[in-house]
């Protein structure tokens, strides 16, 4: 518990924690029954190329998601890039600038323009009345993106697409596990696309899956992922290399296994830090719909510098010398780095709320890695920084007294 100023480690003070708390560090699961599917495999010699493991994940992933098709892939972006193929997008594709840079990636290289929308200030996803705005006669369709596992205004951009005849996609990466509307992510849109990145809320070390109701898109996203072989010697598209590896598989059916602790725990540490930061002026915990399912793996901040009289920057600064490596995902927007940056200098002019939120948003470490104790100890930081934070600025603006220097 800080006291004073100088009890501050951005002041000389000891760190509150004495090994960093990271954003997205690893839910493990059963170690016993990973290192037993790994003895398996390697005695069945089959290590990748759509073995047991993979099927079976697919399967259970298929199953969870309310879907026919599952495909799984290396990782996520390669389950973008394969079902933006699969779904024939090409031209134009509108897409939020608030995401992980991969969503643009995954359409800028294969020659496809990611063209950003605003979002909407409350939800963090796209706003469909910019949405319609921004189609033009080169527009192939739509990818939304569950930001936080919050899902996308579903309805209304399904609306779009079906009467301007365009594909709708969702990046679901952050959204495994979660409902809308009592139905499971994963079966809406023309294809969702999850990842199993080692931070995400299920994770299989690296993977992705296309999840899907269309047998069509199914069936080229298969091809696709295998260098778009049907069979022996017989190639009939033009494919990559997407396979998930069966050690990765056997990690996801593990963490499957464990899928229910890992909502549990997140969802008490998301309580724990509404509680203890409950009453801070100016600072918001993004609310999660409890009435549906979700996985509760983001703890997302809102800073508002005006009512808070402290920046998220300055926050964040004072959190990671007390050890507490909070992110700024995802700043500062698709549309501030490159080749987007170049590609659409004015871009910014159009993207308000983008433009705001990456100045306010800040995520705290969470998940199966954190505790009750160490979440009291980060809420109790937050509030110290924003009580004290004139005192903070004026004493970090002042030169410090020069060290004694040995002659
Ligand atoms: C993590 C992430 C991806 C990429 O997934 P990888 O498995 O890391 O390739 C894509 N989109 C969003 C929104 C993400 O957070």
């Amino acid at each position: 518990m800080k006291l004073s100023l100088d009890d501050l480690a951005i002041f000389g003070g000891r760190p509150a924690f004495a090994e960093p708390l990271h954003v997205g560090r690893p839910n493990i699961g059963d170690r016993a029954r990973l290192l037993e599917r790994i003895n398996d495999l390697l005695d069945r010699r089959w290590l990748t190329n759509e073995g047991p493991y993979v099927r079976e994940f697919e399967l259970r992933i298929a199953a969870l998601a309310g879907v026919p098709h599952c495909i799984a892939t290396c990782n996520g972006t390669m389950a973008l890039e394969i079902g933006i193929r699969a779904a024939g997008l090409s031209q134009e594709v509108i897409v939020p600038s608030f995401t992980f840079v991969a969503t643009a990636h995954a359409l800028q290289w294969q020659g496809i323009t990611p063209v950003f929308c605003d979002v909407d200030p409350a939800t963090h996803t796209l706003d469909p009345g910019r949405v319609e705005e921004l189609i033009t006669p080169r527009t192939t369709g739509i990818i939304g993106v569950h930001l936080w596992g919050r899902p996308c205004n579903i309805g209304a951009l399904g609306e779009i697409a079906r009467h301007r005849g365009l594909k709708l996609l969702f990046d679901a990466a952050h959204a495994f596990g979660g409902s809308h509307r009592g139905r499971m992510i994963g079966g809406f849109g023309d294809a969702e696309m999850f990842s199993f990145h080692a931070t995400k809320f299920l994770n299989s070390f690296e993977g992705g899956a296309i999840v899907t109701a269309d047998a069509d898109i199914a069936a080229r996203a298969r091809m696709m992922r295998n260098f778009g072989f049907v069979d022996y010697d017989d190639v009939r598209y033009v494919g990559t290399n997407g396979k998930m590896a069966e050690v990765a598989a056997a990690m996801g059916l593990t963490s499957l296994e464990s899928l229910a602790e890992f909502v549990e725990v997140n969802r008490r540490n998301y309580h724990l830090f509404r509680i203890g930061l409950k009453g801070i002026p100016g600072v918001s915990l993004l609310p999660y719909d409890e009435s549906e399912r979700c996985n509760y793996q983001y703890v997302v901040l809102e800073i508002d510098e005006q009512a808070a009289g402290i920046s998220r920057d300055l926050t964040q600064q004072v959190l990671h010398r007390e050890n507490v490596l909070a992110r700024r995902y995802f700043y500062p927007g698709c549309h501030r780095m490159e080749p987007y940056r170049s590609y659409f200098p004015s871009a910014r002019f159009m993207l308000p709320q983008t433009e705001r939120l990456v100045q306010r948003v800040l995520s705290l470490p969470t998940g199966t890695a954190i505790g009750p104790e160490e979440i009291r100890t980060m809420c109790d930081l937050v509030r110290f920084a924003r009580d004290h934070a004139p005192a903070i600025a004026t004493r970090l603006a002042r030169p410090e007294p020069a060290a004694e220097t040995p002659a």
